[in-house]
């Protein structure tokens, strides 16, 4: 049976009334009403006395019983004030106090979990604020969110502003056909919904869900729990949420996810939201519109902080310089849009052609560049090699028909070459120049043009 402090108190208290009454009533029987005057009095004043003694023991017994336990529960909350939170604190009694200390132990665990994941959210969004890598970031963000989770799978799906549709920007274990074909449009099913309302979901039972044709449809789940939520940031001219896009995220059993989930991974789209507007700002700010590489700027601010992280290493480091052959004509020939989409080509075929760690950047009309950290001359002659050939055998057409394609290429290298940036490019054009010199769709090193035998002119360009 609980005892509780309210009973503990009424007790003592009718203990208190009843001692005497209960006292003088056995007096009473005890003497038959015989005793004398004096004795009566005398009795009286005992009972007087022993009931009052009583009383007070039992108020004492009761007062510390009440305190002391206050007292433990106060130096526990001090604790806690202190802010920390990792000492257990429930005081074992079947009583308010005892009730009263299990909420305080309840308060303190939940304000420990809360502070584990504002530490977490901390930290995610010191880390991917400072990423500026369009694709990197939203693969960091990706693989947090899942991992931090515990989800299965997962994708970003970003907004096509013109076309007013969502499609796979990155994701973790989804078909591939999924992660290229996938369309959803504003509006359309749950993730289309999700992002246009700017809502977050949970789906517990995806297999058991209205809304499970749907979702299948889109492909974001394959079955299992889901949670979803819209990618929005506040534009803060126009007073209004711009749209960027949904995160999803699946596992494979029904009811993985609780409410506290979808309120953690709210908070870490939010923080992912944020990153990702930065991110797309600055891409507008380093990229050319149209071929979607580097500018010439950013690459000259790239290449000098790989020559310094390269004299601190001592490792060397590599520019490819190239110009498409012949390009006047072509525009001539087929016309200045279709010049248009081969330079798109080439340029997304280059992206592709070399290592993710490497930057490639659009240097002026028809000419790109990489830089290759980590390379000498003699191994960035492989990736050199492979782009001109994957441009002299790419298909490209023209309303049917196959029209050729080559571009040449320059290598130069720091520090065999050139140990400052602008000499370093002037000497990569210098090699450009002499692949054009010796027929064009060629790679040539720096170093190979005495062995060639060339006369090189001055550069024209500028580092
Ligand atoms: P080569 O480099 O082999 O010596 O000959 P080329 O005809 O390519 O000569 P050059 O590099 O001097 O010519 C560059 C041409 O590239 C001129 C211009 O019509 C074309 N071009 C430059 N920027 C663009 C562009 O943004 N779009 C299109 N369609 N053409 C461009
Ligand atoms: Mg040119
Ligand atoms: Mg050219």
């Amino acid at each position: 049976m609980k005892v509780t402090v309210r009973s503990r108190l009424v007790l003592t208290v009718v203990l208190a009334a009843l001692l005497p009454v209960i006292l003088i009533g056995l007096f009473t029987v005890y003497n038959g009403g015989e005793a004398g005057a004096g004795n009566q009095w005398g009795a009286l004043v005992l009972i007087a006395v022993v009931s009052a003694g009583v009383a007070v023991g039992a108020g004492i017994l009761l007062a510390h019983s009440i305190t002391a336990p206050l007292k433990s529960l106060q130096e526990g909350v001090d604790v806690i004030s202190t802010g920390d939170l990792n000492r257990k604190f429930v005081l074992d009694r079947d009583d308010e106090i005892g009730d009263l200390s299990a909420d305080v132990d309840r308060m303190r665990r939940y304000l420990k979990y809360r502070m584990i994941e504002l530490e977490k959210l901390f930290k995610i969004g010191q880390a991917i604020s400072s990423e500026l890598n369009f694709k990197q970031l939203l693969n960091i963000i990706l693989n947090t969110i899942i991992d931090e989770l515990n989800a299965d799978s997962g994708s970003v799906m970003l907004l096509d502003e013109e076309e007013n549709y969502l499609s796979i920007a990155v994701a973790r274990h989804l078909p591939e056909d999924i992660i290229n074909n996938t369309r959803v449009f504003l509006g359309e099913g749950i993730v289309g919904r999700v992002a246009q309302t700017g809502e977050r979901l949970m789906i517990e039972d995806v297999d058991n869900s209205p809304e499970f044709k749907a979702l299948k449809r889109e492909g974001v789940t394959k079955g299992g729990s889901m949670l979803s939520a819209a990618l929005t940031v506040t534009d803060k001219t126009l007073e209004t949420d711009k749209i960027l896009g949904v995160i999803n995220i699946s596992k494979g059993e029904v009811g993985a996810f609780k409410s506290h989930d979808l309120e953690f991974f709210s908070a870490l789209a939010n923080q992912a939201a944020i990153a990702i507007s930065n991110a797309k700002l600055y891409r507008l700010a380093t990229t050319d519109g149209m071929t979607k590489l580097y500018l010439k700027r950013f690459f000259q601010h790239k290449l000098d902080e790989e020559i310094i992280r390269s004299k601190r290493y001592k490792k060397p480091v590599s520019v490819i310089m190239m110009d498409i052959d012949h390009f006047k004509n072509f525009n001539d020939t087929y016309g200045h849009q279709v010049g248009d989409q081969v330079l798109m080509d080439v340029a997304s075929i280059v992206e592709d052609t070399v290592r993710t760690i490497d930057i490639v950047a659009r240097y002026g009309g028809e000419e790109f560049v990489v830089v290759c950290p980590e390379m000498d001359a003699g191994n960035a002659l492989h990736p050199a090699e492979r782009i001109r050939s994957a441009i002299q055998y790419h298909d490209f057409r023209v309303k049917g028909e196959k029209v050729p394609i080559t571009i040449s290429l320059g290598v130069a290298s720091y520090p065999e070459d050139a140990v400052e940036r602008s000499e370093l490019i002037k000497r990569a054009d210098e090699a450009l120049y002499a692949s054009k010199e010796q027929g064009r769709n060629r790679v040539t090193c720096y170093r190979q043009i005495d062995e060639l035998g060339l006369e090189i002119p001055s550069s024209q360009k500028e580092g």
